[in-house]
């Protein structure tokens, strides 16, 4: 007898009829000899609906409050469903995050589960119960016995946790599309389904805008090996299989909270190449990285910066066997670009052969504003500078001086807890797999820029623990190349972005401390959109980003901000071109199917 968790989404219990239609779905499975945990989420968009009564109220409720209201929503479905069960003389019980012992931390409306006390649980499911289980919400530990929830779209997230705690045989994610799918077919009906995607490249795409899975799921399924699935509530098709490497042997206690970072990762053989003050125009970044893609060089970070004055500054890493022929690339590009009307001053090459790239990585520091914060100063406790900086959202890079490298893993190592022979060194080369799985677009984010951060180490550090102790995720962050020399301090600029919501949150806890370490503007842009490819395959394949931005050139749109990780390549473009910049990309990469995939409304 297999232990199954399943997950049901809003959409899916969106109506009397889908409950029902659910109920049958759960009552087979358990006739077919399984013993069954079923999650909900709150019925269709029920808890938008609360969160609008609560913004008619308050256009900033407190989030203890909001936890009260929203958990509501699962609790409605959770017992409309184990009615339904019982109508088909199915045994079930419905139980309150609460009931079923998901303990959490007490942060309010983004809560991480500490552990799961399935005793009750086991109880029920003996007794050969279906027990279904209110999604998205916890308790805090035992004095406060406050009620929380993980943040929205977090029902998954409890699926899987459950899972891990139960040591289920698999965890079956049911929603409203046949599975994970190229990209949003909301936008691009012609989306193609993806039978298995493995969690590394799930957990990039999750988190980059495709909301089908909530990415503290896909991380916690990765940590503990959980089989995953992601399928229709309407169909039989078996939709999708996220994959993980075997798992190292984990404890469950602090299940979402234990190590936030499974990794660092060093580089020395790397070279930086930079093009500073190159016209900011649709079409500059696909003709640099067109003609390093002629010739077959493989590009590693790329970052570009925001600009000012009309210029950006483009930086890249390659390895070093392979930096004459970038050199020449960018050398040849130089002079067309010092003839454009648009800048102001000359374009200039820069090279640097001393640098390696440090990186710590690990699906634990999704949302967790705290840990970049706490690379930054280790590296600056440590005295060593930053010289540049591009994140994803499981991944955090810096480029320091090559001689500095050591020492800096070693601070990082310590300060992470990572042994020291656990170094990882570049991730090797994937075979057969095509180079870009899925295309995500996030719209829901802003762009902060602090111009002129002088260039010393400790300043990142200061800021992004300053966003930290605000509990606001930085998404993206990116520092410049170009040094800019202000009252005889040389001086970068620090690019990032948040949550909408939190943007001015988070240029008023800056403008303090600007003012203190003496830096320039913030610039706050909520009209950005970020679109981004993902593919473990893109490795050791040149020419993919010039691809993704000859797509976006063709169109004239403009890149605003790059930044990469090994599998992932994001773009910041105007809001105005989000959806355009999605659907052109997507054709680019030849993902599209032949059948369009319908949502159910
Ligand atoms: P549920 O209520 O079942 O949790 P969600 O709305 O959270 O459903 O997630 C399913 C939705 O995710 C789909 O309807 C689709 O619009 C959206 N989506 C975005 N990106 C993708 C993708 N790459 N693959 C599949 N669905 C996606
Ligand atoms: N009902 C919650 C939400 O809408 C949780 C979920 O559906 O996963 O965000
Ligand atoms: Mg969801």
């Amino acid at each position: 007898m297999a232990l199954v968790v399943q997950k049901y989404g809003g959409t899916s219990v969106g109506s009397v009829e889908r409950i029902k239609a659910v109920a049958e779905r759960i009552a087979k499975t358990v006739q077919q000899g399984n013993s069954l945990v079923v999650v909900v989420s709150a019925m269709g968009k029920s808890t938008d609906t609360l969160v609008a009564l609560a913004r008619e109220i308050s256009s900033n409720p407190c989030r203890r409050e909001m936890d009260m209201l929203l958990s509501t929503g699962e609790q409605v479905s959770i017992a409309l469903l184990s009615m339904a069960l019982q109508e088909l003389q199915q045994p079930a019980i419905s139980l309150t995050g609460a009931q079923v012992g998901i303990v959490t931390e007490a942060e309010h409306t983004r809560a991480r589960i500490l552990e799961i006390n399935t005793s009750r649980l086991k109880k029920h499911l003996d007794e050969g119960k279906v027990v279904v289980v209110a999604g998205f919400q916890g308790i805090s530990s035992r004095e406060h016995l406050e009620i929380t929830t993980l943040g929205r779209g977090g029902s998954d997230t409890s699926a899987v946790a459950l899972a891990a705690c139960l040591q289920a045989d698999r965890c079956e994610i049911y929603t409203d599309v046949p599975g994970i799918l190229t990209t949003d077919p909301r936008i691009v009906p012609e989306a193609q389904l993806m039978e298995e995607i493995t969690a590394d490249e799930m957990l990039e795409l999750a988190s980059l805008g495709a909301s089908v899975l909530h990415p503290r799921a896909v991380e916690i399924a990765r940590n503990f090996g959980i089989p995953l699935v992601v399928l229709s509530s309407w169909s039989d098709a078996p939709g999708t299989r996220v994959t993980s490497p075997s798992p190292k042997a984990r404890s469950l206690s602090g299940l979402e909270i234990a190590k936030a970072v499974d990794g660092v990762e060093i580089d020395t053989n790397q070279a930086k190449v930079a093009l500073l003050r190159i016209p900011d125009r649709p079409g500059i970044a696909a003709s640099l990285f067109g003609s390093i893609a002629s010739k077959n060089v493989d590009i590693d970070l790329i970052i570009q910066s925001v600009h000012e004055f009309n210029t950006n500054d483009i930086a890249f890493t390659v390895v070093e066997e392979v930096l004459k022929q970038a050199e020449a690339v960018a050398e040849a590009i130089a002079p067309a670009l010092r003839s454009q009307p648009t800048a102001t001053e000359e374009a200039e090459v820069m090279v640097d052969r001393k640098i390696a790239k440090i990186a710590i990585s690990g699906a634990g520091m999704i949302g967790r504003p705290g840990i970049a914060a706490k690379m930054f100063k280790t590296l600056a406790d440590a005295g060593i500078n930053i010289q540049m900086i591009s994140t994803s959202e499981v991944k955090v890079s810096c480029v320091v001086h090559q001689d500095e490298c050591d020492r800096a893993s070693l601070v990082l190592c310590e300060a992470f807890d990572i042994e020291t022979s656990a170094l990882i060194s570049p991730a090797s080369i994937p075979t057969q797999v095509p180079p870009v799985r899925g295309v995500a677009l996030d719209r829901h984010q802003a762009r902060l820029a602090i111009l002129h951060v002088p260039d010393r180490p400790g300043m990142a550090a200061q800021i992004f623990g300053l966003l930290a102790t605000e509990n606001i995720s930085v998404d993206t962050i990116i520092q410049s190349q170009r040094c800019r020399v202000i009252n005889d301090i040389p001086t970068r600029d620090i690019a990032f972005t948040v949550a909408q919501e939190d943007a001015e949150i988070a240029r008023n806890a800056l403008s303090e401390l600007a003012k203190t370490i003496n830096c320039g503007e913030i610039i706050v842009d909520n009209a950005i959109a970020k679109v981004s490819i993902i593919g473990a395959g893109m490795i050791g394949c040149p020419g993919v980003a010039a691809q993704f931005f000859s797509a976006l050139a063709k169109e004239n749109i403009n890149i605003q901000m790059i930044t990469t990780s090994e599998i992932k390549i994001s773009c910041v473009v105007a809001e105005s071109d989000g959806v355009k910049a999605l659907k052109v990309v997507h054709q680019a990469f030849d993902l599209a199917g032949k059948d369009k995939i319908h949502v159910p409304a």
